[in-house]
């Protein structure tokens, strides 16, 4: 839309303050690491933390990997040559390290994830590859949940997905109420495991014997 007062507009939503915030340097990252050490009460220049903020730097890297994978695309190879198979596929326990969003402390659980395939599978190591794009995140589990099973419904369009996670948050078990051994669970379902007691009951009998 073109108006008088348009291009002042315009200029000012392109300054490089209103654009998408870039990327802060790895030197910045340390310096932010240095900040936190000293506000603990430490001194970041004594020779056990000198080189503390660059591992920390290297540390977030790892657990925040998951921006730089695309969940979708772990799932475009797929195979039909499966002789009519069509029994639900379940991998088991599927360990998972997370971050929560609130306060960054990890979650630590496991997936269980199944799916029943319309004519085409995954190389199973891809289920695992989708759980950990998305755990090597800032999450919270409920949608880390939803997501894995809206990826695979949504990639394979199978007959039905079924994700279950459990997992213990450290921002409960060791700070704030300090809950140790309770886990979180939650779950996700799609297609014949939402629509159908008896496959959801098979799949869920599956979860609890593991
Ligand atoms: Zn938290």
């Amino acid at each position: 839309m073109k108006t008088p007062d348009g291009p002042v507009k315009k200029r000012r939503t392109t300054s490089k303050s209103a654009e998408k915030p870039k990327k802060p340097s790895r030197n910045e990252v340390e310096d932010a690491v240095r900040t936190l050490i000293r506000w603990v009460g430490e001194d970041p220049a004594r020779d056990g933390l000198h080189e503390t903020p660059a591992r920390v730097t290297r540390a977030f890297e790892e657990y925040f990997s998951g921006y730089k994978e695309d969940p979708a695309a772990l799932l475009e190879k797929t195979f039909e040559e499966i002789e009519g198979y069509d029994e639900m596929i379940v991998l088991r326990g599927i360990r998972f390290e997370s971050h929560c969003e609130h306060h960054m402390a990890p979650i630590i659980g496991r997936a269980w994830v199944a799916y029943l395939p319309r004519g085409r599978v995954v190389g199973i190591s891809k289920l695992a590859r989708v759980v950990n794009a998305f755990a090597k995140r800032m999450q919270i589990q409920e949608k880390m949940t939803a997501q894995i099973a809206n990826t695979i419904n949504d990639v394979l369009d199978p007959y039905g997905v079924a994700v279950v996670l459990k997992a213990e948050h450290h921002c409960m078990t060791t700070r704030g109420v300090m809950k140790p051994g309770t886990d979180l669970v939650t779950s996700r379902m799609h297609g014949v495991f939402r629509d159908n007691a008896l496959t959801r009951q098979e799949f869920l009998s599956m979860v609890n014997d593991h």
